[in-house]
Order: C-alpha cells, then sequence, then structure tokens
C-alpha cells in the first residue's frame, strides 16, 4: 500500500488518502463530512434520499433513515460530493438521483456518484482486494460487507475494474433497467431486454423469492442478444434488490 503514488489518485481516493485511510474501516464519511464544516443528521425525508443545506459556509446533510446502511452511506457520500465539489447552494437529491449505476452520463449528479463511488469503494484499496476473485455476487456481497457498501454499487466497481468479461445487470418483470460492462466486454453483444423464463432472475422476479442463486454456467443466448452469442457460455448468479428488482452479475466463460 505504501507503493501508492498518491499523485494519479481521483479526487475522492486523494481525499481518502489525504486523511490517512489505509484500510477500509479507515473510511470514516462523518468524520470527513465533519472536518469539511457539515453536520450529517438522519432522519425521514419527503420525497428524496438525501439533502444538503448550506449557508455557504458550513452544511448540514440528511439522509433517508428508513433506507438500509449500504444505501445511507452512499447517499452521504453523494451528498459530500455535491458539498466538496459543487458547494454554494443546496440540493435535494431523490433515489434517482443517488446510485452507482447512473456514473456515465456527464452531469452535477453522475459526477456526484462516481465521487461517492470512489468515497466508498476507493479503487486502491478494492483493486488489490479483487486480485484472485470471481465475478459473481457472492464476491461483491464479501466486498460490500468489508467496505460498508451495498451489493449493487460493489458489484458495480467490481465489473468496472474487471479484466475479464463480465457485466452486471438490473431487470424487472417486464424489462431491463440498466447494465454497466467491463472495459474489455463485446461492444456487439447486450444482455437480453427481457429475462429468460429458465434463469433462477426470472424465477427470483416472478416468484419474489428473496435471496440469492447460486453462480451456474449457462447457455449464452439465454442471457445475451448479439454476435455469436449461441457460442458462448456465461456464469451468471441473481439476487433480489430493493424495488422490486433482480440483479445479476454474468462473466463469459469457456466453454
Ligand atoms: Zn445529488
Amino acid at each position: 500500500m505504501s507503493t501508492i503514488d498518491a499523485s494519479i489518485l481521483s479526487p475522492a481516493e486523494k481525499l481518502l488518502w489525504g486523511c490517512g485511510c489505509r484500510l477500509p474501516e479507515h473510511i470514516d464519511l462523518e468524520g470527513i463530512a465533519n472536518s469539511k464544516g457539515a453536520l450529517v443528521r438522519r432522519r425521514h425525508l419527503d420525497g428524496c434520499a438525501a439533502r444538503l443545506v448550506t449557508d455557504g459556509v458550513r452544511a448540514i446533510i440528511s439522509v433517508e433513515s428508513r433506507d438500509n446502511p449500504g444505501r445511507q452511506r452512499f447517499s452521504l457520500a453523494h451528498e459530500l460530493a455535491h458539498w466538496i465539489n459543487d458547494a454554494g447552494h443546496g440540493f435535494s437529491c431523490s433515489a434517482k438521483d443517488i446510485g452507482a449505476e447512473s456514473a456515465a452520463a456527464k452531469s452535477t449528479e453522475a459526477n456526484a456518484n462516481l465521487f461517492a463511488s470512489q468515497l466508498l469503494l476507493p479503487d486502491y484499496m478494492v483493486v488489490p482486494w479483487m486480485a484472485g476473485r470471481k465475478m459473481t455476487l457472492n464476491v461483491a456481497a464479501a466486498l460490500g460487507k468489508a467496505f460498508g457498501a451495498s451489493v449493487t454499487a460493489s458489484a458495480i466497481k467490481l465489473v468496472r475494474r474487471s479484466s475479464s468479461m463480465a457485466i452486471v445487470v438490473c431487470h424487472d418483470q417486464q424489462r431491463r433497467r440498466w447494465y454497466v460492462a467491463s472495459p474489455s466486454w463485446p461492444f456487439d453483444v447486450q444482455p437480453a431486454y427481457e429475462l429468460h423464463q429458465d434463469t433462477a432472475a426470472f424465477e427470483i422476479a416472478f416468484k419474489a423469492r428473496n435471496g440469492m442463486s447460486a453462480p451456474r454456467k449457462e447457455l449464452g443466448d439465454r442471457w445475451l442478444r448479439g454476435k455469436d452469442v449461441y457460442r458462448m457460455m456465461v456464469e451468471s448468479q441473481s439476487m433480489k434488490i430493493p424495488d422490486d428488482a433482480v440483479l445479476t452479475i454474468l462473466s463469459i466463460a469457456q466453454r
């Protein structure tokens, strides 16, 4: 860890590094907020997941207390990003604004999500942690437990930093909601728009079964659309996530 070149870290990682964070348990978001002049409150909020109120000098960050702990940490990190990067005015951010999956488009909200992802799951700690591990939801859950992040945010981080061909996809009963692919994922292959009835994800979506399926190998055309998918094998693992959705990690396996 001491060999890290701090000059190449992202802004959020530089902040953590400068606070002496070397291990996941060192990441104290409330402490960082306080050191930046922001107080953190947890309470019921009407119509938003988190809120930043400021007079331009100090700030109060409110986080929805009914959300699960991983979600609350992401919301706090997201508002902290607004406070550090977009200071001067307040924000009321909906559940839709806050999420690691909506970090691609260029906007204030997407930038806050990227910053929040790096505060919760900094690359300089996560990449060494990932070494030698598979792309499964079991591993995403272990990553989330180690860093206090949700399984969804952890799965997205794993896939974004993976050198293998992997994708994380979210479906509901009707359709695909979003997906995030690893850098080496073939550009002409996409996850299917609708869940195949023979997948564990379908059963989880329609039978409202909670929990997580076991990882399993399946034919590629059950999950994917695009060039040569019928020749591929994928390894899949699915779980129920809040808001009646099913999260799946897929990786292209050798036949
Ligand atoms: Zn926001």
